[in-house]
Order: C-alpha cells, then sequence, then structure tokens
C-alpha cells in the first residue's frame, strides 16, 4: 500500500492532537500523555532528519546513537516520569546504547529503561525508513509477527467501516516501526489462539457489542481501578467505548483493540498508551501484554 509522504507526515500532527485530547478528558493519563506529547517533538524531528539522510540498514543503530539520542535523552530528563528519569540517570550507560539497541531489535530481554530508551530512540528511524527498516530486526515475519521488521504486535485496531453490514478489518500495528497489517478477528495476536471458550474480550460496561461476534465480558471498572479522581462514567457513556481488552487463557496475555468505527478521533497508539484503567484490569485477570508500550504499560 502506497502511503503519500504528506499521509504519513500527518501521523505526527495526529498523534500530538490525539494526545492533547485525550489528556484533557482522561485525567488519569495525563502524566504518561503530557510526556509522550514531548517526546513527540523530538521523535518527529528523528524521523523528518532520517527521511532526509536515510541511513543504510546496516547504520541505523550508530546513525540513531550520533544523531536521535541526544535529543531523546534530553527530552526524557527534562519531562520524563521522576521514576524513569532516576533509571536512566543510574542505571544506563550511553556508551552501551548500541548492544542495548541491537537487543531490542532482536527481541532480546532488556530492563524497562533500555527497552524504554532503544524504543524511542530507534522506532523514529525505522518509521522514516520504512519497509527498507525491514532488513534489520530478526525474527519471523508475517501473521504475529510485523511482516516488515518482525516485531510484535503493540496493539490492534478495527479500521472504519464505509458500509454498516460490512464487518470491519483487524489490524495489528508493530511495536518498532508502527507498520500495520490485516490480522483475523477473533484470535489471539500472540499465540494464534482461535477457540473461543479460549478468548476473553473485556469491554467497560454499556458498550455494545452485538453482532461482533465476540463472547463479551462486562464489568464496570471499580473506582480503584480507574487509579485517579476521575468520576466512573454514567452507563452508556463509557470512557473506553471505543475499545477493549482481547485476551487469550491460553497463552494469558492480551492486547487493546481500538475500534475506529467507534471513534473516528482515536489514534490506536496514543489511545493505547493512556487507556491505564484497562491495563490494570487486565493485569488484574493474570494477563500481560504481549509487549508492553513505550512508557513500560
Ligand atoms: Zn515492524
Ligand atoms: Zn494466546
Amino acid at each position: 500500500m502506497a502511503i503519500s509522504a504528506a499521509a504519513v507526515a500527518n501521523r505526527w500532527t495526529q498523534r500530538r492532537r490525539r494526545a492533547q485530547e485525550l489528556r484533557e478528558a482522561w485525567p488519569f493519563s495525563a502524566e504518561v500523555l503530557g510526556f509522550y506529547g514531548a517526546l513527540l517533538d523530538a521523535q518527529e524531528a528523528a524521523w523528518s532528519q532520517a527521511r532526509m539522510d536515510v541511513p543504510a540498514p546496516a547504520d541505523v543503530i550508530s546513525y540513531t546513537r550520533v544523531r536521535v539520542l541526544p535529543a531523546i535523552f534530553e527530552a526524557t530528563v527534562r519531562s520524563g516520569p521522576s521514576k524513569l528519569v532516576q533509571s536512566l540517570l543510574e542505571r544506563y550507560e550511553v556508551a552501551d546504547f548500541e548492544s542495548i539497541a541491537k537487543a531490542w531489535l532482536d527481541g532480546n530481554e532488556l530492563l524497562p529503561v533500555e527497552r524504554y530508551i532503544a524504543r524511542a530512540a530507534v522506532s523514529p528511524v525505522l518509521e522514516a525508513l520504512g519497509t527498507a527498516a525491514g532488513a534489520l530486526g530478526s525474527g519471523p515475519r508475517g501473521g504475529r509477527h510485523c511482516p516488515s521488521c518482525g516485531g510484535r504486535p503493540q496493539l490492534s485496531y478495527f479500521a472504519a467501516s464505509s458500509e454498516e453490514l460490512l464487518t470491519p478489518q483487524r489490524y495489528l500495528e508493530c511495536e518498532r516501526c508502527a507498520t500495520s497489517w490485516p490480522y483475523t478477528r477473533m484470535t489471539c495476536a500472540a499465540c494464534g489462539e482461535s477457540r473461543s471458550m479460549q478468548l476473553a474480550v473485556f469491554t467497560e460496561e454499556g458498550v455494545a457489542q452485538a453482532g461482533r461476534g465476540a463472547r463479551v465480558v462486562r464489568r464496570q471498572p471499580a473506582a480503584a481501578d480507574l487509579g485517579s479522581e476521575a468520576a466512573a462514567p454514567e452507563p452508556g457513556s463509557a470512557r473506553f467505548a471505543h475499545m477493549r481488552i482481547d485476551g487469550c487463557r491460553s497463552c494469558s496475555t492480551y492486547v487493546l483493540t481500538v475500534d475506529l468505527g467507534g471513534n473516528g478521533r482515536a489514534v490506536p497508539v496514543v489511545d493505547e498508551l493512556a487507556a491505564l484503567p484497562l491495563d490494570l484490569y487486565a493485569k488484574e485477570q493474570g494477563l500481560r501484554k504481549i509487549t508492553p508500550n513505550l512508557m513500560g504499560f
């Protein structure tokens, strides 16, 4: 699918706009989104520069260290949550960046602070390179992995459908390079489980799911789950009306799914980052996210 440069550039504007919107609408996510907004400026600048420089895949990590890392580091120290900043200053050595970034691209285990810095700095470069970045990551391609770089799905979303009766296509979006690819609807994005008895969909109470073919487990999050002073939503006015948790009992993982048909203003990567109460709820159910997002949730 060809994507015009203007449409791609617009992604950053969309992310910034949505982060601002949700920051006001979802007070529990204000800190995360305030920081994300500051980081977006550094990431967009890195993306624009990389679009001009077009580093060769073999040079991406060293390029990122020299051209991108300083600004990402600076934005994080200036605007990041104190715990992250403290870890960054105490536990992370800039000299280790290249080996950390390589480990991240290979899908190896990393400390949260290492995963954060690798991802925050390398992903805008991968996004700028598009399919050319595909040569970088290791591991399988396609299906439950990004067809371009082999990354795992950060999130899932349903495209808005122009025809009411048409079932919207489901997509997964890559944790590393933001590529999206089509994926079967009621199938675990981590292990491929498709037996409905093993799959659990959680939505906020009051969200209609009729006709979507999902086995729905509804529950109103208790005030304690919300992690904020925000008032509990009125019936029918769920804050996460366009979101759900897609859980799998076979591999005990979950992914958050954003329904763009349910909210045309949503930007999946931003909404996923901000829906902290859904993450808390999924964890209470004994599920872990397929891969933590940029902010570690
Ligand atoms: Zn990817
Ligand atoms: Zn599974």
